[in-house]
């Protein structure tokens, strides 16, 4: 019977997070789908960015009272689960406050002090997030693809940090043999008084409680995260680290379409030379993207980073001018197309099998590719490196070289270019008329 806690602990913690290492092997599966590339460069670079954008929270600040607000909420979130790793040594060895055997007073008492600052910080800083969504509703939460369950994955988080950190309040305020070291309770010692009058064993039966819940709580939290737009919390650093490290405006060049030009340009090329060094021989099976799996990993990896903040969209010029374009939902989209087809092939023992859905058409409709203006002004604004002009770029070679479905104005384009040397529709001969006119 005594060890029962102990044991309906381990078993509690072990399931959480067996849970989540499955749900992680899926995610990696699924991130997997995406067309291999290889990104071994400039290693001193993108460990700079991951610590400057990922941890510091550079791009945050941009806008300083969000930036400000969410870094306290993180910092303070991540230092305060230091003291998960207490709970976790007690809950399996059926200690009590562990720390306080291992650590001075003094010490352990400035340790909880500051989560208990920590706390309150967070406290205040979600009531902010909280009346900016829902009271005072800023725009670029309001979007049509942030209605039903993004609106409520942003509220519910949020509802979640409001209840973990009461919890970690309670727990230390209802604990009388902490409260009575006069050590690090510089929050819990003022709602102490709220359970005065209260036996010993009921003030043991809540910290208890409190205890539990918190626990079982981080746990539920750290499950729900695979479910929710929260991933960005683990995933904005893989995602800042193999960001893109190339000029914003420049564009990749499929090495097939290059030689051809190559070829139809430069007179003495010889159609049959070996191709150089790096460079494919054949051309792809399939030009562009019309589904997850045309795109790459790493685009594939930014759909799942995706905070759903906005800040791209609110910044796209096609959509502040009323285009059907909002980069958010071409991350979106993307995100809920790659766990649709990953559900598939659980559903279908490890295959999958087709659906007769694709990205394009049944999630991202022409207009809004075409919407696109090409300024990455999406990708600047992105605080987590997601680069959402690639995806819009890859299904709009999809549309022109596999579909021929550009618009007609393009298509007009194109036709002269390829024609005429020009996109004006005059023949090369008659470039100089202009000087006959007297
Ligand atoms: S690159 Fe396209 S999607 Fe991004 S901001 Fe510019 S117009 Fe909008
Ligand atoms: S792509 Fe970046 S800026 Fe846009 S919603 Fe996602 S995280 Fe925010």
């Amino acid at each position: 019977m005594e060890y029962i806690p102990q044991i309906l602990f381990s078993i509690i913690l072990i399931a959480g997070i067996g849970f989540f290492a499955q749900n992680v092997k899926k995610l990696s599966r699924n991130i997997k789908l995406g067309k291999d590339v290889k990104i071994n460069d400039n290693k001193k670079q993108r460990w700079t960015n991951m610590a400057k954008i990922a941890l510091g929270q550079t791009k945050m600040v941009v806008r300083p009272i969000a930036g400000f607000l969410h870094i306290i909420v993180y910092v303070g979130f991540i230092i305060i689960n230091i003291e998960v790793l207490e709970i976790v040594i007690d809950g399996v060895f059926g200690t009590h406050r562990i720390g306080l055997s291992v650590l001075p007073v003094s010490i352990y008492g400035f340790l909880i002090g500051t989560f208990e600052i920590l706390a309150v910080l967070v406290l205040i800083s979600v009531v902010v997030f909280w009346i900016r969504r829902n009271i005072i509703k800023i725009k670029r939460f309001l979007s049509a693809e942030m209605t039903g369950w993004p609106k409520n994955d942003g509220n519910i988080i949020l509802y979640f940090e409001v209840v973990l950190m009461c919890l970690f309040l309670i727990m230390n305020a209802t604990d009388t043999s902490f409260q009575s070291l006069a050590s690090g309770n510089i929050v819990s010692q003022f709602i102490t008084p709220l359970f005065s009058g209260l036996s010993e064993s009921t003030l043991h039966f809540i910290e208890q409680t409190a205890w539990w819940l918190h626990i079982v709580g981080i746990l539920i939290f750290l499950n729900y995260l695979y479910y929710s737009k929260h991933l960005h919390i683990l995933l904005a650093f893989p995602n800042t680290y193999f960001g893109k490290l190339t000029p914003k405006g420049q564009f990749k060049n499929l090495e097939a379409v290059t030689n051809e030009v190559k070829l139809m340009m430069d007179p003495d090329a010889d159609p049959f030379a070996a191709p150089a060094e790096g460079v494919e021989e054949t051309e792809p099976e399939k030009f562009g993207a019309s589904d997850v799996t045309d795109l790459n990993w790493v685009q594939l990896l930014n759909s799942y980073t995706c905070t759903e903040c906005g800040r791209c969209t609110s910044e796209c010029p096609a959509n502040q001018t009323g285009k059907k374009l909002s980069p958010r939902k071409i991350m979106m989209d993307t995100r809920d197309r790659l766990v649709e087809v990953g559900k598939n092939i659980d559903t279908n023992k490890g295959t999958f099998v087709p659906d007769g859905k694709q990205l394009l058409g049944d999630y991202i409709t022409n207009e809004e590719l075409w919407a696109c203006t090409s300024c990455n002004a999406c990708v600047q604004a992105c605080p987590v490196s997601i680069d959402p002009l690639s995806i819009i770029m890859d299904m709009r070679q999809y549309l022109v070289m596999e579909e021929s479905a550009a618009p007609p104005d393009l298509n007009n384009m194109m036709g002269n270019i390829e024609n005429n040397g020009a996109p004006w529709p005059f023949n090369q001969q008659d470039r100089l008329n202009w000087s006959n006119e007297s």
